[in-house]
C-alpha cells in the first residue's frame, strides 16, 4: 500500500459516512456516485501502476455549480478530496493517497465557444485534449499542447500540472497560453477569472495560480485557451547522430536555420528506441546509432517550409554533424515516426519497474547525468535511458528494474536530485511534484519560496481538503 511504502500518515480529516454518500446520490444521482469497488479500481491506481489509493467514492459533476456544491460540503465536514482528470499524471498526484473522494472530470467535457476572430477556446476542463483538439481544428485552429497522453488527460489536468509536451518550443509555455480560468475553492466559492482576451491587466493575474498547482489551491471547471492557426504544411525529420556534442551542434543549428517554422525538437538515445523496439515491436525508420533526433517543421508554405528543411538537412550531413536521416511529409509516415516517440513511456512500462525522473538542466549537462547515473548504478538495473525535449533542456532520464526495490529507489535518490541541484536545474520540469517529488521540492525552492507557497495554500484552503500529501512539503 502507498501510506506504507512512503511511510505517511492520514491527515486528520472525517472518514466518509453513509449520510454523505446520500447527500452526492441526492445532488448527482446514482450514476454519478461511484463506490463500486472493482469500478474504482483504476481510479485509485496511477498510470504508472506505482502509486495506489484506497478511495471508495468517486463522483462525476457536471457543471461548476455541482463542483461547488460538493467541495462546500466536503469543506464543512472535513472530507479530503482529490481532483481527477484523465489520470495520466507520472508524480502520483492524480491518485489519493488514502480515502480521499476522487472528485473526476470525465464529464465536463463540453466546448462553450470558440472565437474564429482572436483564436481562443473556452470550454469545461474535463475536455480530452485530442477531442478539444480536434474539435477547434474544424475552425482552422490548432490547441497549442500535445503530448503522448493527448487522448486521455484532460485540459483541466493539463492546465493543473502546467503540462509542456511537444511543442512548447514554438507555442510558449501554458501560464502565456491560458487566457482565463474558472477555478471552485475549497469554500465552494466559484473563482471567476475566464476572461477570453488575450491582454487583460485588471489587477493580479490569479488564474496562474491554478496553473501547475496540480489541485492543492481550487479545482480548475473552465478554461479559455488562445489557439494558433492550424500549420498548412508539416514536415518532420527523424536523425541518427554519434556524439551528443553534434545533437547540441544540431538543435542550435535547426534553430538558426529553420527560425520561425521549427516547431519540435526532441531528443532520443539509442536505449529508449530500442526499449521501444523490443517491448512495442516498432521498428525506428533508420539503423543504430547512439542518439537521435525528431525535428518538426511547421507553416504556411509547403514549397518554402521543404526548401528549408532539405537546405538545414544537407549542411548538416555535409558537416557530419548528423550521419543518417529521413524525413517525413504523409501523414501516416509522420504518425509512425511520432509514435515511436511518443510511446516510449509505454515501452518503458514493459520493461519493468520503471523510476521515472523529470528533469531540466543546462544544456551542456544534459545527457552528462544520464552516463553518470548508469555508471552510478551500476549492474543493479535492467535500462537507464534518456529522452525527452531537448529544445526546452527537458530530460526524461528512467530507470527499469525487474522488480520494484527499494534499495536501487535509495541509490537513485536523492543523488539525482543533489546532481540536478548542482547545476542550477529543476528537479520537476513538466510532470510536477504531486505526491512523489514533495518532499525533494526543496531543491529546486528557496525556503522562502515554500514558505510562502505554505500561506497561499492555508489562505485557500484552511482545511487543508484539496489533494492532501501533494505537492507541498512535510517540513
Ligand atoms: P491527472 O493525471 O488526472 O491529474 C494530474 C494532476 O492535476 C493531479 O494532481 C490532479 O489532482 C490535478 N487535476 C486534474 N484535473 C484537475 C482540475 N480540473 N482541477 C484541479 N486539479 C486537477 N506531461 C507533460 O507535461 N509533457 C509531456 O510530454 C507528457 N507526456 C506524457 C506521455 C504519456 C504517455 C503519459 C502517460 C503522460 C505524459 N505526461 C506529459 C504527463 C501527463 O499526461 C500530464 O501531466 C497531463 O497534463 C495530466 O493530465 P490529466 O488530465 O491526465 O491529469
Amino acid at each position: 500500500l502507498t501510506s506504507k511504502r512512503y511511510q505517511i500518515e492520514r491527515g486528520q480529516f472525517s472518514t466518509i459516512s453513509e449520510e454523505d454518500v446520500n447527500f452526492f446520490t441526492n445532488l448527482l444521482g446514482h450514476h454519478r456516485v461511484i463506490n463500486d469497488e472493482t469500478e474504482l479500481e483504476g481510479y485509485n491506481i496511477d498510470w504508472l501502476g506505482m502509486v495506489r489509493g484506497a478511495s471508495s467514492v468517486l463522483l462525476k459533476p457536471k457543471t461548476t455549480e455541482e463542483v461547488s456544491t460538493i467541495l462546500a460540503y466536503c469543506n464543512k465536514r472535513k472530507l479530503a478530496v482529490c481532483p481527477q482528470g484523465g489520470n495520466t499524471g507520472l508524480v502520483g498526484g492524480s491518485v489519493p493517497v488514502f480515502d480521499e473522494i476522487i472528485i473526476s472530470t470525465a464529464l465536463m467535457n463540453k466546448v462553450e465557444n470558440v472565437d474564429t476572430w482572436l483564436g481562443v477556446v473556452t470550454c469545461q476542463s474535463g475536455c480530452v485534449l485530442e477531442a478539444l483538439d480536434e474539435h477547434v481544428s474544424e475552425y482552422g485552429l490548432m490547441i497549442p499542447l500535445d503530448l503522448g497522453a493527448k487522448g486521455s488527460c484532460h485540459i483541466g489536468g493539463n492546465v493543473s500540472t502546467n503540462a509542456g509536451g511537444l511543442r512548447l518550443l514554438r507555442y510558449g509555455s501554458l501560464h502565456g497560453s491560458v487566457l482565463g480560468v474558472e477555478a471552485v475553492l475549497a469554500s465552494g466559492e466559484i473563482v471567476d477569472c475566464l476572461s477570453a482576451m488575450k491582454k487583460d491587466n485588471t489587477g493580479y493575474d490569479l488564474k496562474q495560480l491554478f496553473i501547475g498547482s496540480e489541485g492543492t489551491l481550487g479545482l480548475v471547471t473552465k478554461i479559455a485557451i488562445n489557439c494558433p492557426p492550424r500549420p498548412q504544411s508539416v514536415n518532420l525529420a527523424f536523425l541518427g547522430l554519434e556524439t551528443f556534442d553534434d545533437v547540441l551542434k544540431t538543435y542550435k543549428d535547426a534553430k538558426k536555420k529553420l527560425g520561425e517554422i521549427l516547431s519540435s525538437c526532441e531528443f532520443i538515445d539509442q536505449s529508449s528506441i530500442e526499449c521501444v523496439e523490443k517491448n512495442l515491436k516498432l521498428k525506428a525508420p533508420i539503423g543504430a546509432h547512439p542518439f537521435y533526433m525528431l525535428i518538426e517543421t511547421s507553416g504556411s508554405n509547403g514549397i518554402h517550409d521543404e526548401e528549408k528543411l532539405n537546405v538545414f538537412l544537407e549542411e548538416a550531413l555535409g558537416a557530419g554533424l548528423v550521419t543518417d536521416g529521413t524525413v517525413a511529409t504523409e501523414p501516416s509516415r509522420m504518425h509512425h515516426i511520432w509514435s515511436i516517440r511518443e510511446r516510449i513511456a509505454e515501452a518503458l512500462i514493459n520493461d519493468g519497474c520503471t523510476y521515472k525522473y523529470d528533469i531540466s538542466l543546462p544544456l551542456p549537462h544534459f545527457y552528462k547525468m544520464v552516463e553518470d547515473m548508469r555508471e552510478h548504478l551500476g549492474s543493479n538495473i535492467l535500462r537507464c535511458c534518456g529522452y525527452g525535449h531537448i529544445g526546452d533542456g527537458n530530460l526524461h532520464l528512467n530507470i527499469t528494474s525487474k522488480e520494484f526495490e527499494k534499495d536501487l529507489l535509495n541509490l537513485i535518490e536523492p543523488t539525482i536530485f543533489e546532481w540536478t541541484a548542482k547545476v542550477n536545474g529543476s528537479i520537476s520540469a513538466e510532470h510536477g511534484v504531486g505526491f512523489k517529488k514533495r518532499n525533494y521540492i526543496h531543491y529546486s525552492k528557496s525556503s522562502g519560496a515554500i514558505a510562502l507557497m505554505k500561506q497561499l495554500k492555508a489562505l485557500m484552503d484552511p482545511n487543508g481538503i484539496l489533494n492532501p500529501y501533494k505537492v507541498l512539503p512535510d517540513n
